[in-house]
């Protein structure tokens, strides 16, 4: 029994990422209105009831809008930081979750969620204490990497052995710095808790590749500061460069900013 991932929705208006294994079916973030979340599920045939947990990367909105909503909903258990649930407290971010739906991520700490295990992960972003999740189902690995100011060791050794990655992927660096943004908006983006460019997400894929890593979403894609075929190509190019065959080794893959992309599945 191994994991399929499809993203659901991703980028700065909103993300979602489905997972399951077996019988378990879970959400990496939910980060637009239970609405639309529930039309994206209901797109690959998952019906909100199904869903067994919810996994909180951070507390920006654009991965949290929808989590309050549809776990008061279906009664869907809510995973987050201890941070990060003292920043929605403070902020009544979710609204009411009830207690035994809430449960406290450590990161680097092993939990099982039905047939799945996850492990969350510190990254370098700014929030009050954001991780990127692997998860793992018979032998298989697949890790959710977004909202990332820069690739730290722990992010590149937590990336390593997945054969299903999705990868933020956020800004072609010339388009960023010739746009139209403000400055501070440019350097927060720029910065090391901000968000990864084409480049840097072609190099980290380049040094953690190995023959098991079968499929790879660019994710979390920058509408005005990025353009799908230039992200692939910077990093199809990053790959080629370092002799691996973006078309014979690995299957890049766009995750798509409004509605349901292909399913990645490994066995
Ligand atoms: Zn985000
Ligand atoms: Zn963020």
């Amino acid at each position: 029994m191994g994991i399929a991932l499809r993203p659901i929705l991703s980028g700065s208006s909103g993300n979602c990422i489905y997972a399951c294994s077996g019988g378990t079916h879970i959400l990496v973030d939910a980060g637009q209105s239970g609405k639309a979340i529930e039309a994206g599920l209901s797109a690959i045939g998952i019906p909100g009831e199904r869903i067994s947990a919810i996994l909180v990367t951070h507390e920006h909105s654009d991965h949290i809008m929808g989590v309050g909503v549809l776990s008061r909903r279906y009664r869907i258990p809510v995973y987050a930081t201890g941070n990060t649930w003292r920043f929605f407290e403070r902020h009544g971010s979710v609204g009411r979750i009830s207690k035994e739906l809430k449960n406290i991520v450590e990161p680097g700490v092993r939990f099982a969620v039905g047939e799945l295990e996850a492990v969350g992960f510190d990254i370098p972003h700014d929030a009050s204490q954001p991780v990127g999740y692997s998860l793992f189902a018979g032998g298989r690995k697949a890790t959710v990497a977004t909202d990332i100011g820069c690739v730290t060791d722990s992010v590149r050794e937590n990336l390593r052995g997945s054969d299903i990655l999705v990868l933020e992927s956020n800004h072609d660096l010339e388009m960023l710095k010739n746009g139209r943004y403000p400055q501070v908006l440019k350097d927060r983006i720029m910065g090391s808790r901000g968000h990864l460019s084409n480049e840097s997400a072609g190099t980290v894929l380049a040094q953690i590749m190995a023959p098991n890593l079968k499929y790879v979403f660019l994710g979390h894609l920058s509408e005005e500061n990025n353009m799908p075929l230039l992200a692939a190509g910077t990093v199809e190019g990053i790959l080629m460069e370092n002799n691996i065959n973006p078309q014979l080794d690995l299957k890049i893959m766009l995750a798509d900013r409004h509605g349901p992309s292909d399913a990645a599945l490994v066995e």
